[in-house]
Parts: structure tokens; sequence; C-alpha cells
């Protein structure tokens, strides 16, 4: 058998930065990752983090992101779903964790930089854009550093080491069982162990538990199977009632098409899913507006998979000049450049590839194009889909939507003339979020209240940091993960000394 002062399962944001933190203070670390490298977690592939009052942004003339001004931001967007106590806590320790990633080898931009702006006011003194810390290493190249710089520390890594569960004794953690991909079985003996596995993004049953009746496809890491909350629960830990998503903000999606969407560019495979996102009309399946289609363009990932939680998969609605419009010079310049943030920044600005990619919707049962409504509405079965045009294009007409007040910008008649374009979207996400109950410092709590000696959680699986509806400052679920990192490791060092 193995022995470990701790272990970490799961070897990305949250584990690394924890096993890291350990390491440095000569502690014998085991890191347990799933994966055969650290390609594999949902870290590898982020954009960003968010950060407060990190040496970064004190570079960049950064203020606005204090920890106070994300404390009260992010504590009353979820309300009482989280322990405010926790979050308090990850933000003071949230410079730490940049300052880590920093000294691993990850070098930043600001969201300002990225976009090749310097207005000031848009993208650095903006509670959204201000906090966000782009890491500049990507995909292999990221993961390479990480390995790098834990192996630099003495973290003993164990790729391809599936964790299974906790050995316990009088309630305290004496150890952890795992497994290799050979299924060969790897057991360690130690006091105190980091859970860190992503959420269960790649769980079925879970989401479908957590989501029912949704039609929600995985962006993420497949490795993320909800085993962390598993394990959790199985030693008597508590999870949250409310568990929400990161929503993709690229495009849409269709289950009709595949889950992992992403071409070898990381751009969507198909351009068609794109529409998603435009805030032009959408329907439910009886061929009825729903919401205000604007939060699909200005707040993708808080809440684009929202619609499918509520009325199952969306059908967005377009005539034959938006959707050229679209294709040749990008939804932008179509709505002459409004004061649209996102809009002016987008992931895929022209939609240059999907004309030719059309074909392969419409074969797949996602996309469809006719001379008239009325095929439209027949083809999808979306009953009241003509009398909503009309309705909407008098909205459009007068400049105001009467009915969810969505903003003028996105107000485009459907008009006669051009044909007609309809595409059938569910939900998608990067990843899950919530799961295990925890303390301020991330000890594991049972039904009682109380802590599992030996037992602490973070990153993703966070039920104390999350609730149901993502927040909708960029890089939150990142910054959060990282800092539990520092928060865990000390924790384990204060129980163990
Ligand atoms: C494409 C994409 C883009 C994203 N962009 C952003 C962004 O820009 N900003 C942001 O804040 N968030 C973003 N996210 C979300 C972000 O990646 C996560 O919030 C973050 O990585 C969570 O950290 P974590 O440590 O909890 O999980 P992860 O980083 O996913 O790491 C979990 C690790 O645990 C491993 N694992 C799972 N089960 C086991 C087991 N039983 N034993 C051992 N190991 C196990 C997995 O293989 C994985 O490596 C994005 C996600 C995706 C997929």
């Amino acid at each position: 058998m193995l022995e470990a002062y701790a272990v970490v399962i799961g070897g990305g944001a949250a584990g690394s930065v924890a096993a890291y933190k350990l390491a440095k203070q000569g502690k014998h670390v085991i890191l347990m990752e799933k994966g055969l490298s650290f390609r594999s977690s949902n870290f590898s592939r982020l954009s960003g983090f968010m950060g407060c009052e990190t040496k970064f942004q004190r570079e960049k003339g950064i203020t606005i992101a204090s920890k106070l001004n994300l404390y009260n931001y992010l504590t009353s967007w979820a309300k009482d779903q989280i322990n405010p106590k926790l979050i308090r806590n990850l933000l003071e320790h949230n410079s730490e964790a940049a300052d880590t990633l920093a000294e691993m080898g990850f070098t930043f931009s600001a969201y300002a930089d990225w976009v090749g702006s310097d207005n000031r006011e848009k993208y650095l003194d903006n509670m959204m854009w201000s906090p966000l810390h782009l890491i500049n290493e990507y995909g292999s190249d990221r993961a390479d550093i990480l390995e790098d710089a834990l192996k630099k520390v003495g973290v003993e890594l164990l790729f391809g080491c599936e964790a299974k569960e906790l050995m316990m004794e009088n309630g305290c953690v004496t150890g952890v069982k795992a497994i290799t991909k050979k299924g060969e079985p790897v057991n360690v003996k130690t006091s105190a162990v980091f859970i860190a596995t992503g959420g269960f993004g790649n769980n079925k049953k879970m989401i479908q538990e957590q989501f029912p009746g949704a039609p929600l496809g995985n962006l993420g890491s497949k490795n993320n199977t909800g085993d962390g909350v598993k394990i959790a629960v199985d030693i008597g830990g508590i999870l949250s009632p409310r568990m929400g998503m990161t929503c993709n903000e690229v495009c849409g999606a269709s289950l009709k098409h595949r889950e992992y969407l992403f071409d070898a560019e990381y751009r969507m495979d198909n351009d068609n899913l794109g529409f998603a996102v435009y805030g032009g009309m959408a329907v439910d399946s009886n061929g009825e507006r729903f919401f205000n289609e604007e939060l699909m363009a200005t707040a993708p990932i808080a809440t684009g998979s929202y619609p499918a939680l509520s009325v199952g998969n969306m059908y967005v609605i377009m005539d034959g000049d938006y959707y050229d419009g679209c294709c040749d010079g990008g939804i932008y310049k179509y709505l002459n450049e409004p004061d649209w943030d996102f809009g002016s920044h987008m992931f895929v600005p022209v939609l240059d590839r999907a004309k030719a990619q059309f074909g392969q919707a419409e074969k797949e049962g996602w996309g469809f194009k006719a001379d008239t409504l009325a095929e439209i509405a027949d083809h999808f079965g979306l009953t009241n889909l003509q009398a909503s045009v009309a309705r909407y294009n008098d909205i459009c007409k007068k400049g105001a939507d009467r009915d969810f007040g969505k903003s003028a910008m996105f107000l485009t008649e459907i008009r006669q003339g051009s044909g007609y374009y309809a595409f059938e979207y569910s939900g998608s996400y990067w990843c899950t979020i919530g799961g295990v109950k925890s303390d301020a410092d991330l000890h594991i709590l049972n039904r009682n209240n109380e802590i599992i000696p030996g037992a602490f959680v973070g990153g993703n699986e966070m039920g104390s940091a999350f609730g149901s509806t993502y927040y909708d400052i960029a890089g939150t679920c990142a910054g959060l993960s990282i800092s539990s990192g520092i928060i865990g490791a000390n924790a384990i060092v204060s129980y163990l000394g």
C-alpha cells in the first residue's frame, strides 16, 4: 500500500493548486488523476479565471474587482443558495491562488487585451470583465506547465488512476481506494483527502436527476462523472439541494448533431449552431415566444441552457436576409454594430461555413429552410408559429418588446421574400456546478452538520459555493475553484499539522 501525507483526487483547477501548495510546504502529496495527462481536465480547456485584488490586476490598475465588490455581487446573485462565509474565504485566498498559477509558470492577459480595446470603462472598470484573467498558455502547453510545476515541488502524480472510495475508521478518513485503467487496485494510506473531480457533466443519470426532462449536451471532459459527489455521499457527506451548470457561451447545440461539437480549432463543427446566441426570435415547441432572447446574446454562459430546462428544445426562426447577413458579414454588422459587448467580440464573428454545412443540419433533422412559415411550422410541429411571427413583427416595427422586454437592437422583423430558416437547439454546458456541502474551510459536512475529519471538497463540486444559477461574472467557476485549492491545502495542514 502507498502512503501519503494527503491525497488529492483530480488534477484540474482546484486539485492542482491544492497539491502544489501542500508539496511546497514539504508535504508528501499523491495526486490521482483519472485521465492519462492533465489535458483531460476542464482546467486545460478554459479561457480564464476570475480574480480579485491580484498582482496582475494591480499592475493593470484594475481596482473595481475588489474582494468586497465581488462578495456583494456573488452573494446577492446566489442569495440563499450558498454559504456566504465560504464565498468570503474563497475571495480572500484568490490572489494567492493566482500567484500560485503564476509561480507554476502561467501568464495572464486582461479581457481588454484580448478584445484589443483600451476602453477602460467597458472592460477594465466593469464588474463582468475586469475580474477575468485569461490564461495565455493553452491545451497541451498548459498541461505540460502543470505537470512540470507539480513534479518540481515533489507531487507524486498517478495518471490513469481513478479514485473509487475513501477508507474510514471511527468516522475519520484513513485512505483512498482507486483503480488504474488496467483495472489494477491502488490503495493509499492517508489521513486527509481533497476531492476535486470537476462535477457530473458526463454522468447522464445525475444530469437527468438534477435537470429532469431537459435536452442537454455535455461539452466538457468525459472524465467528469460526478465521482467526487458519490465518494462524499458514501462517507456520509450531504449534498446541496440545488445544482446548476456553466452554460455553453459559443453557440447552441443539438442532440441530433452530437455532444462534443467542437473541431480541432475549437470552433463549433457546424456554424449553423451559432444562431442560438444572437438574440433573434426563438420559440418553444408550440411555436410561441417564451422569454427574452437577448439573454442568450448578452449572458450566454449564465443563461444559455436555461431555455432547455424550462421548455425543452427551442427553435430559432429567421428570414433568408438575416441568415445571409450572419453568414456573409456576421450578426454584429447585420445589426449595425449596436452597443452589445459580446457581439463585438464573438468567438465566431462570421458564420462563413454555415451555408456549406447547412445540408448536414438538414439531414440530421435540426435545420430546415422553406419558402413559407407554414412549411417551417409544419416541419417542426410549431403550431402557433405564424401568429407568433406576426406579433413579433409588430413588436419589431414599434421597437418595443411589450411581451418580454427585449432591447430594440435585437428586434429584427422576419420578412417575406427571402425564404425562412429554422433551427432546433437543445441546451449544452461546459460543466456542472454544486454538489457537496462543506463549511467555510471546505470540510465535508455530514447530516448533523458536523465535519467528517480528513475529508475536504473543492472545485466545481463545492455545493456551498455554487447554486443552481451560474454567476454572470466571467471566470467565476475557475476563480472559485483555484481559490478552493489554497483553502483546502491550508485546512489539511491545520488538521494534520
Ligand atoms: C471548454 C470549457 C471552457 C471553460 N471556460 C471557462 C472559463 O473561461 N472560465 C471559467 O471560470 N470556467 C470555465 N470552464 C469551467 C472550468 O473549466 C471549471 O470550472 C474548472 O476547471 C473546475 O475545476 P475543477 O478542479 O473542479 O475540475 P476540472 O478542472 O475539470 O478537474 C477535475 C479533474 O478530476 C479528474 N477526475 C474526475 N474523476 C476522477 C476520479 N474518480 N479520480 C481521479 N481523478 C478524477 C478529471 O479527469 C479532471 O482532470 C470551462 C469549461 C470547459 C469545458
